[in-house]
């Protein structure tokens, strides 16, 4: 199985598609914004892409040719405006999804925000509403579509070694997870078609992470 990933150069996207190489059936195709940030990848024996999320829909289309799954990891981070995020975080999220529609890819790993209801819309403050804002309709997006859809809410994201354990469920309190294990998920989930059609918030936990994912309802 051949997965792109997309905000590959990313703290969660480096930890994933290390642990896509190390996987025995599956392989990753690393989507950067620039072509110096290929070595770390190449070293690992992944394809890379250089494309922007300003780009066009068929600039990603064409990066995500041939692959079957494509995982979105990317984000306007908090050093930028709500003119990035509605760029990156909501139209580059939406280009992504009609990317893998145009290009035939049917599975689809969103990591989202850890509540991305309309409520938490309404209740952030207005510094980070529009993140939530951006991350709210680009998963109804994707919710919309016909695509094997799995969207995963990781908590407050750390660079803590990762436990392999975690919580998992439609909803859980509020918490830490380390980036790390937040990568051994979207893995897991990529092997796991159980996970197909559902959304889960998920943060550090005393479960290994493929039963937790198998106990999702
Ligand atoms: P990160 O290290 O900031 O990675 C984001 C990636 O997105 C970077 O590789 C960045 O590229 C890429 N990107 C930004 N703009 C782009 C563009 N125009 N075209 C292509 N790629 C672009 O973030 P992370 O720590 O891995 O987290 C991933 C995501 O998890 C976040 O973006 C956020 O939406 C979500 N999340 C965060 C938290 C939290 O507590 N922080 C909690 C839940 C969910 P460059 O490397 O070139 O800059």
């Amino acid at each position: 199985m051949k997965i792109l990933v997309v905000g590959a150069n990313g703290q969660i996207g480096k930890h994933l598609v290390t642990l896509i190489q190390d996987r025995e059936n599956l392989e990753a195709k690393a989507m950067i914004r620039k072509q110096e940030q290929a070595s770390f990848f190449e070293e690992l024996g992944a394809e890379t892409a250089v494309v922007d999320l300003e780009d066009d829909i068929d600039t990603i289309a064409k990066a995500a040719e041939g692959v079957d799954a494509i995982v979105f990891t990317a984000g306007s981070g908090p050093h930028t405006g709500p003119d990035k995020t509605i760029l990156i975080d909501l139209d580059g999220a939406v280009k992504t999804i009609k990317a893998a529609e145009a290009a035939g890819v049917k599975r689809f790993v969103m990591v989202s925000s850890f509540d991305t209801s309309r409520e938490a819309i309404q209740a952030a403050p207005s510094s980070f509403a529009p993140y939530v804002a951006a991350k709210h309709y680009a998963d109804e997006w994707l919710k919309g579509t016909n695509l094997n859809y799995t969207i995963v809410h990781p908590g407050r994201l750390t660079n803590d070694q990762g436990t392999g354990q975690v919580e998992a469920a439609y909803k859980v309190e509020r918490g830490d997870i380390p980036r790390e294990d937040v990568a051994s998920v979207l893995a897991e989930t990529l092997a796991d078609e159980s996970t197909i059609g559902k959304e889960f918030q998920v943060v550090g936990g005393e479960v290994k992470i493929k039963e937790a994912l198998q106990s999702l309802r």
